[in-house]
Formats: structure tokens, sequence, C-alpha cells
């Protein structure tokens, strides 16, 4: 690689015939580091990708490299020209081609074969070369795909669904080979893909697109903690959104009073992650469900004075469905929004809010009594 570059993406609007698949985006990528995109089906994750590369060119709107621009109503670099490397969902590798003769395609004709080792080398690949691509595993030829990529050193690199062609135990080893390469190489990188953990492990920062806007950009941990909007805090993660009462820096809720990150007023949305809500031997509602993942336990319990939430247990099931038991906060400071912005905020993501995972949302009466022991 050469030396990482910013990216900026500056207000770019792009559409297809009638469909407005980016409204305005901006993205700022910082050198050195990757940024996952990340977002449900149809969302404009792979419009964006192409966009920089400039494999789309925009109605509206800037792609700057290094400062350089690339893309914009009067300058139009060609892909060749912006030292990006892509790394496409299929990979496309030439499946008449070695190993060795995929990875040097991008490369100027004389150059020496030492270059094309090297990056074969960097990948893990080394010995290969002569290989046909049909006879290498999904993970090995996913590593082709990222070698031929990185060959001519490009500034920036591009991944679009690079892991979706694994199965789930390879595709979990590939990601982890992977964002060691890429943090090892210091690339500056633009990662897309739909899956939360996935756009969590590898990217340094996220931002959550809906329906052709960035809703948020952050680190995954504010992402987490400090989500935007609630259709974000469902889309990254398991959340339940609690009806309370703000009473300044916290909420009544019906699991019971609930810290607040910042000062609310009036009807609100809280935020509670099942983490932060533990599960009591307390006569006030009913074990619908007891999910055993090894490492902990949910449980999803009916409040008799309010609808279900979901509870995490770092322990093994201690509660069967049936249980009679109470649910009450006790973690940190949550994140509220005004009850009329939540609903709007859920409007804001449009469409999208249908591929939310089926995380929960509750409301229920904040003046009911909650009996924590
Ligand atoms: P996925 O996760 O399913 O790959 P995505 O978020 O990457 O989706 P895009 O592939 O960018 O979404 O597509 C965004 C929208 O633009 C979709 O509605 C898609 O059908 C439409 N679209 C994409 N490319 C074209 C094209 N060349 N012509 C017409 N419509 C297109």
């Amino acid at each position: 690689m050469s030396e990482p570059a910013a990216v900026e993406v500056i207000d770019v609007s792009k559409r297809f015939g009638t469909t407005h698949v980016l409204r305005s985006v901006s993205l700022p990528v910082a050198a050195g580091t990757i940024v996952s995109l990340l977002g449900p089906s149809g969302c404009g994750k792979t419009t964006l990708l192409r966009t920089i590369a400039g494999l789309e060119r925009p109605e509206a709107g800037e792609v700057r490299v290094d400062g350089r621009v690339l893309t914009s109503s009067t300058t139009w670099v060609p892909p060749e020209r912006r030292r990006i490397g892509m790394v496409f969902q299929d990979w496309a590798l030439f499946p008449h081609l070695t190993v060795a003769a995929n990875v040097g395609y991008g490369l100027p004709r004389r150059a020496p074969a030492a270059d094309v080792d090297a990056v074969l080398a960097m990948v893990g690949l080394d010995g290969l070369g002569d290989r046909m691509p049909s006879t290498l595993s999904g993970g090995q030829q996913q590593r082709v795909a990222l070698a031929r990529a990185l060959a001519p050193r490009p500034a920036v690199l591009l991944l679009d669904e690079p892991f979706s062609n694994l199965d789930t135990a390879l595709r979990v080893q590939v990601r982890a080979e992977v964002h060691q390469l890429l943090t090892r190489l210091g690339v500056t990188a633009v990662f897309v893909t739909h899956d939360q953990a996935e756009a969590f492990v590898l990217g340094d920062e996220v931002a959550v697109m809906a329906g052709g806007a960035i809703v948020q950009q952050a680190a995954p941990a504010v992402l987490y903690e400090r989500p935007a909007t609630p259709w974000v805090a469902q889309f990254v993660g398991d959340a339940n959104l609690i009806e309370g009462r703000g009473e300044g820096r916290r909420a009544a809720t019906v699991c019971g009073p609930v810290p607040l990150l910042d000062e609310a007023h009036g009807v609100v949305t809280v935020l509670a992650r099942p983490e932060e809500l533990v599960v009591a031997d307390v006569d006030a509602g009913t074990v619908e469900l007891v999910e055993y993942y090894g490492h902990d336990t949910v449980y999803a319990v009916d409040l008799d004075a309010g609808p279900s939430v979901r509870a995490r247990a770092g322990s093994a099931p201690r509660w069967r469905r049936g249980d009679r038991v109470t649910v009450a906060h006790s973690g940190r400071p949550a994140v509220a929004w005004p009850a009329d912005a939540a609903g709007s905020a859920d409007t804001l993501a449009g469409s999208a809010s249908t591929a939310s995972r089926g995380d929960t949302t509750v409301s229920g009466s904040p003046d009911a009594p909650t009996p924590v022991p």
C-alpha cells in the first residue's frame, strides 16, 4: 500500500430513474481508518461505494481523496486513475487465470513477478501463485481478491460485502484475518455490510444508512450507547424501547427508575439494552421465553404492567418459562427521546424500519409499581 489517504464524500445525490438512491450523503473517512457502511438491503450502500470508486456518476456532490477532487460537477477522474482498490461481493476472480495472473492483472505489464509474490505473501498465500482459483477454498479465493485489490498499492480500499459468500464459521475466521491485515497495513478502507457484528468488529467508525441517507456515523461504542434515533438503536443491537416519564436525569418506567444521560421531561422513549436489565424473583411478570446462548441467557418477560421486555443475564438459565419474576433497570445511564421525536425518527428510517431484527419495542405504564428487591 502507498500512504493511506483521507476520503471525503460531500453532499452526494444520485437517482436511478425516479428512485432517489443517495440523498445528499456526506461521509468523511480519516486516513488510515476503516469505516463500515451498515444498512438494510437496498438503502444505497453499494451505490455509495461505486460512487467513490468512480463507477457511478452522481447528479450532485463531490468525492475527494486527500483533498484532490475526483468527482464534482466539473471534474471526473476515471476509476482506473483514482488509485482506489475494490473487492467485490463475488470476488470476481478470472477462473481461467492462475492466482498469480489474477493478482497481477491490475499491475503494469512489466511489473516484476516478485511484486505479485510479495502481495501473495502479505495475504498468506505464498506458494499458491500457480494454482487455478477453482482449486482454492472459499477463504483462499477471498484472499486472492484482496491481494488483487492491494497489488497496485491503492490509496484507498473499498470492500463490498466481501464475506457474504463464505459459510458462517469461515466467515468469522476470514473476517479476523482481513481485519488483522488491514490494521497492520494501516489501510484507509470503506467496508459495506448489512451485518451489525461485522460492521462493529471491522470498523473504527460505523456509518448507518437508511433510505439513501446516513443516519449516524460514529465509533461503534458511541452508536451502541448513544444511538441518534430509536431505529438506529434497534438496528445496532438488541433494544428494548420503553415508554417512560422524564423527571430530569431519570425516567420512571415499567422497569423502575432509569438514570438518563441527558435531562428529559414529559413522555419519553427510553433505550434499555437487555444487559442493562436484571430479572428478580418478584411476582410482577411471567417468563415467556428463555434463550440460552452459552455465554449468557436472554429472558423475554411479559410484565403485568406492560408488554414484553428482554433481559440478558451472564449465566446459565436460572428461571424457566412460566416462572413469575420482575425486571428492573440496573445499568448505566440511558438515552431517552421525546415520545414524538421517537415516532418521527422511526419514520425517518422509512422502509428500513421493517428490516430491524425483531427487537422489542415496548411500552407500559410508567406509573406501574415495579417492585425491585
Ligand atoms: P444490498 O445490501 O442489497 O446490496 P445496497 O444498500 O447496497 O443493497 P444498492 O445496491 O446501492 O443498495 O441499491 C440501492 C437502490 O438502487 C436499490 O433500490 C436498487 O434497486 C437501486 N439500483 C441500484 N443500482 C441500480 C441501477 N444500475 N439501475 C437502477 N436501479 C439501481
